[in-house]
């Protein structure tokens, strides 16, 4: 029996950022490539806000999968950031998984992605990921789409996937990882993501409002962890969540606070779930006026400072 075949000379690493334009299931793809739903998924634009480390760990290859936020013409300082954020992760990736979904048949290209695609990834290995091939009955309809990506430039590999049905990650992953530089694993095999705990909770209170609310509220929400205490038994957790009128508070709180009340048992089960103990949460709603234009409060918020 030979035992060269995976030296360790062999490993590979490095960091692949996921992009694209908003709500085509870039996050929904992270946790499914991490088996663990680390990342907020929801059916409105501009969910994702920051730049989310998450480790895949293959026995030749590890694998630093960055997610960002939906690439889009920004309507706010906050938009910007966002865009902002999500070339950053780009520019320090050494490969690019390019995500995108089949527009309505007989239809190839997206003009958004057309654009994106001018510059995103040039000069480094780019795979385009075809995701929600679930909404295609006849898969002959995505043979314009190939055919326009294969004109555009010369990628790695072209996936079509279903993030949703949890089809095609394998192969991503397979190709991602073939893209990588040779190199030995830089975190250690518990790691699953850079981002804390703390900052986790946050985005678990921000998931049920962004799933339920309708209209601009998602786009005034942030949530601020004023509390984190965790012991051996539980956690005790407060989160002030901030929106940016009186009228966004009134129909967050809900009649006799029970809409405030759905999200907040949403998030303590998901928290419970991942941190594996009790949680006490407890939440509250504050205006702050126009904190998407606000680049002090955009920090404060922790929007901006990791792109
Ligand atoms: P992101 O903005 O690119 O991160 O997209 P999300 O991961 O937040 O997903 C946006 C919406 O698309 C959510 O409602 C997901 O459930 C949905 N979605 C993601 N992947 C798929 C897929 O493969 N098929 C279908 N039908 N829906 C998907
Ligand atoms: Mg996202």
């Amino acid at each position: 029996m030979t035992k060269t075949k995976n030296p360790a000379s062999e490993h590979r690493s490095g960091t692949v950022a996921i992009v694209g334009r908003p709500n085509v299931g870039k996050s929904t793809f992270l946790n499914l490539a991490l088996g663990e739903a680390l990342a907020i998924v929801s059916p409105v634009p501009q969910t994702t806000r920051n730049r989310i480390l998450g480790v895949v760990h293959r026995p030749g290859a590890e694998i630093a999968l960055l997610d960002t936020p939906g690439i889009h013409k920004p309507h706010s300082r906050l938009g910007r950031t966002l865009n902002r954020t999500a070339r950053h992760a780009t520019e320090e990736a050494d490969v690019v998984i390019y995500m995108t979904t089949p527009s309505k048949p007989p239809a190839g290209l997206h003009p958004g992605d057309r654009t994106l695609l001018a510059d995103i990834g040039a000069g480094k290995p780019t795979i385009v990921v075809i995701n929600m091939i679930d909404k295609v009955r006849d898969k002959g309809n995505l043979l314009p789409l190939m055919d326009d990506l294969s004109r555009l430039r010369d990628f790695a590999a072209i996936v079509p996937i279903s993030a949703l049905r949890g089809d095609g990650a394998d192969r991503v992953l397979d190709e991602a990882a073939k893209c990588l530089p040779l190199g030995a694993p830089k975190y250690d095999a518990e790691t699953l993501t850079d981002r804390p705990m703390r900052w986790l909770a946050a985005e678990f209170v921000r998931e049920p409002i962004l799933q339920w609310a309708r209209e601009e509220i998602p786009h005034a929400v942030a949530v601020e962890i004023t509390t984190f205490e965790e012991h051996a038994k539980g956690a005790r957790i407060e989160a002030t969540i901030h929106v940016e009128r009186d009228g966004q508070k009134r129909i967050l709180i809900g009649t006799g606070g029970e809409r405030l009340k759905a999200v907040g048992t949403s998030a303590r089960l998901r928290i419970e779930a991942l941190l594996g103990k009790k949680v006490h949460l407890a939440l509250w709603v504050r205006v702050t006026a126009d904190w998407t234009e606000s680049e002090k409060a955009l920090l404060e918020l922790g929007y901006g400072g990791d792109g």
